[in-house]
């Protein structure tokens, strides 16, 4: 039997990493297992916000992040060519760098925290929690022992479903396509909102000059293709870009889940192990992030004695239950503002992008946009 360690993280994902990078800074002494033997480059999250940007300075790895990420200045609302709104994002940028990226940066910074922390090629198969600690059985090692565990093993989560903790659906469901390509608005700083009675495309600048574009679906189509998505792209702009023939495609189905409750004993759930929100609105990695925020200081006061007794974790719960549930909530607006639309329905809607473009309504957008209050 190994030693025990103070945490065992299940999951080297964003928000794993992040975790581990808090808790190595304070010289807790924490193993990461993750069963993938290479890092994903799935395309996922790009867009990072101030809120989750300070989750990273937390960590160490906010300069890193800001060095390689370009900013996202302002939204534009668009229906048929026509301008509705605009709001800027000027004080609080949003950054937009590759999910890939990001996770480098975390494991670099957590490799020079606590060298040999990551343990990859290490999948969890089981967990047995004791009055004084918990044993994870793993494929690929032996028996791992800490004080305390934490699955940030993703919407799957095997810790999740080995404490048998369910979890329900929420509002917000819908087929998306979506794929990069060179970036030929000339709208580099700008994310692109088209509003359209098929459905909504969203665009969001990329680094490397890339442009991501994001397409509502009528349902769900699980083998969209790149011809595909460009025929959705030449039916509803009026200036579609040209996706490059072999430009990776990929349809998703936006859900929401949120696990009904987020530790049992000791252990923790964090990220997406905890809340599947929809990425239409894009933040369920920052909301991950700030979890793991208020999770370091959970972890921190259980270790030397000083948390809530035999409630270790529920002032984490009571702080990030609300705080997924607001972020769904917004998700669930993002997503019904773009499903395909008879043409009453559309009118009334840019009616309302409109009225929300000015103040006061401006203020509360931009704050959904930027995540302010999570
Ligand atoms: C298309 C798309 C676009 C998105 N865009 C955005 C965006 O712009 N901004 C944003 O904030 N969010 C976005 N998101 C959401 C974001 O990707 C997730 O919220 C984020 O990845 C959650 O991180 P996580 O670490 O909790 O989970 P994950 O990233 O899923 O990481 C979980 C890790 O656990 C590992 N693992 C799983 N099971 C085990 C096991 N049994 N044993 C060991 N390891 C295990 C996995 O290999 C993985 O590395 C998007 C998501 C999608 C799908």
């Amino acid at each position: 039997m190994s030693a025990r360690h103070d945490v065992a993280i299940v999951g080297g994902g964003a928000v794993g990493l992040h975790l581990a990078c808090l808790l190595a800074q304070r010289g807790v002494d924490v193993v990461v297992l993750e069963r993938r033997t290479e890092p994903s480059h799935l395309s996922r999250a790009i867009g990072i916000h101030a809120p989750g940007l300070a989750a990273l300075d937390a960590a160490g790895v906010g300069d890193a992040v800001r060095a390689a990420a370009i900013r996202i200045r302002s939204g534009v609302a668009l229906s048929r060519g026509r301008l509705l709104a605009r709001l800027p994002f000027e004080h609080e940028p949003i950054l937009a760098l590759q999910q890939h990226r990001t996770e480098a940066l975390l494991r670099e910074r957590l490799a020079a925290l606590a060298p040999g922390a990551l343990r990859q090629g290490v999948e969890l198969v089981g967990l047995a929690s004791g009055a004084d600690d918990v044993e994870l059985a793993a494929r690929g090692t032996s028996p791992v022992r800490a004080r305390w565990a934490v699955g940030a093993d993703g919407v799957r989560s095997t810790t999740r479903a080995l404490l048998g903790i369910p979890t329900g659906a929420r509002p917000g469901s819908g087929g998306y396509a979506m794929a990069d390509a060179p970036d030929a608005t000339g709208a580099a700083a700008t994310a692109l909102l088209h509003l359209e009675p098929a459905g909504i495309v969203e665009s969001f600048p990329m680094p490397g000059g890339q442009r991501r574009w994001v397409a509502r679906l009528a349902a769900p189509e699980p083998g969209m293709t790149t011809e595909g998505l460009q025929r959705i792209l030449d039916e509803r702009l009026l200036a579609p870009p040209r996706l490059p023939p072999l430009a990776p495609t990929s349809a998703f189905v936006a859900r929401q889940r949120l696990a009904d409750r987020f530790a049992l004993g000791r252990v923790a759930l964090v990220g997406d192990a905890a809340h599947e929100v929809s990425p239409i609105g894009g933040q369920g990695m920052s909301l991950g992030w700030l979890d793991a925020l208020a999770l370091d200081r959970a972890l921190a006061a259980a270790l030397d004695g000083s948390g809530e007794a035999g409630a270790p974790f529920a002032a984490y719960e009571r702080a990030r239950r609300p705080a997924a549930e607001r972020a769904m909530r917004r998700a669930w607006w993002n997503m019904a503002m773009g499903s395909p639309a008879s043409a009453p329905r559309l009118a009334l809607r840019l009616a309302l992008v409109r009225t929300l473009a000015v103040p006061p309504g401006r203020t509360a957008v931009t704050a959904a946009f930027t995540m302010r209050g999570l």
